[in-house]
């Protein structure tokens, strides 16, 4: 079987391209600037990269990024007081809070207090709560690229059993969300998988969608996937200096369909995902 590699990059140039358009048209007719604001407390090196890569990308769809770099030391009040100020701020469209925090400031709190229609990332729990209830304002970035991505290459979802591993709040738990939605391209029959389920492989080799969000490399092998299947991986795992996915990417060549690489698969569109929330948060405020 011939296995179609998905180009993440290429997804993310059209999107940016026809982003930074409709980012233009939008400054023409209201006369602001969507602006998104980022909160980043410490010095977590992982975190500065990430929203070093958050500014490029606004830069690249000409919207304002300001970013806040608050010391580890700052108090929860402090942070609280920066949150509100950027809420009723009408500049400002979008707001991150970069996690992880620092120990001493309750991050639940925090991410409850971003005002919702400003919550770009989706982490306040009534943007959550829509989610789950089928009526969301915005989509948590990283499952909204993998949707986006299904979008795009006319993957039929409907029906289809959907086996996701990971359950988190960022990744797995909001995907199995957005692929039950009753919705073009979701319509989904879902499985999630976790690191209580027993017997993982019984779960995988039915999947006729297979999508990895579980942070172990290549924890996914070939006689684990079945003839056919389609595979997203959005694992992203550091192994001898290089970045592997979940899914391990040469075994299942041949065997599947479809498979997303690691790098270069879901992790280039996501970022472009959040300038697409941004924009709508914008409109919002305008409307
Ligand atoms: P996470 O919070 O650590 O969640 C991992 C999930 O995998 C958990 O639900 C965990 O189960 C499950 N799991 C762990 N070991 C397992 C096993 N042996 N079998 C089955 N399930 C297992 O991680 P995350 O934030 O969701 O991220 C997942 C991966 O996606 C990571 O590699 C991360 O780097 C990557 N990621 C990529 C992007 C991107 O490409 N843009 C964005 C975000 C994350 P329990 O719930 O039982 O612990």
């Amino acid at each position: 079987m011939i296995t179609k590699i998905i180009d993440g990059r290429k997804i993310a140039k059209e999107i940016t391209e026809s982003l930074k358009t409709k980012v233009e048209d939008f400054i023409q007719k209201n006369r602001i600037t969507p602006e998104l604001a980022v909160i980043i407390v410490g010095e977590d090196p992982a975190s500065l990269f990430y929203v070093k890569m958050i500014g490029k990308t606004c830069e690249k769809v000409s919207i304002n990024f300001k970013e806040h770099n608050l010391s580890k030391e700052t108090s929860p009040e402090e942070l609280l007081k920066l949150i509100n100020n950027l809420n009723k701020d009408k500049k400002i469209s979008g707001i991150i809070v970069q996690v992880p925090l620092p120990k001493h400031i309750n991050q639940d709190q925090i991410q409850e207090v971003v005002n919702p229609s400003k919550d770009v990332d989706c982490f306040n729990p009534i943007n959550m709560g829509r989610l789950a209830l089928g009526k969301p304002e915005f989509l948590p970035c990283t499952p909204y690229a993998v949707y986006e991505l299904i979008k795009r290459e006319n993957i039929e979802v409907e029906g289809k059993h959907t086996v996701i591993i990971g359950r988190s709040n960022i990744v797995g738990r909001p995907m199995a969300l957005i692929l039950l939605q009753k919705k073009e391209h979701a319509n989904a029959t879902i499985t999630v998988c976790h690191s209580l389920t027993k017997d993982l492989i019984y779960f995988t080799r039915q999947a006729d969608i297979l999508i990895a969000a579980v942070g172990k490399p290549e924890i996914i092998k070939r006689d684990m996937v079945k003839e056919g299947a389609i595979i997203i991986d959005v694992g992203t795992n550091e192994v001898g200096g290089k970045l592997v996915g979940d899914v391990a990417y040469d075994e299942v060549l041949g065997k599947v369909s479809l498979v997303t690489p690691v790098p270069g698969g879901v992790g280039p569109i996501t970022n472009v995902m959040l300038m697409q929330n941004t924009l709508k948060a914008a409109e919002k405020l305008v409307n």
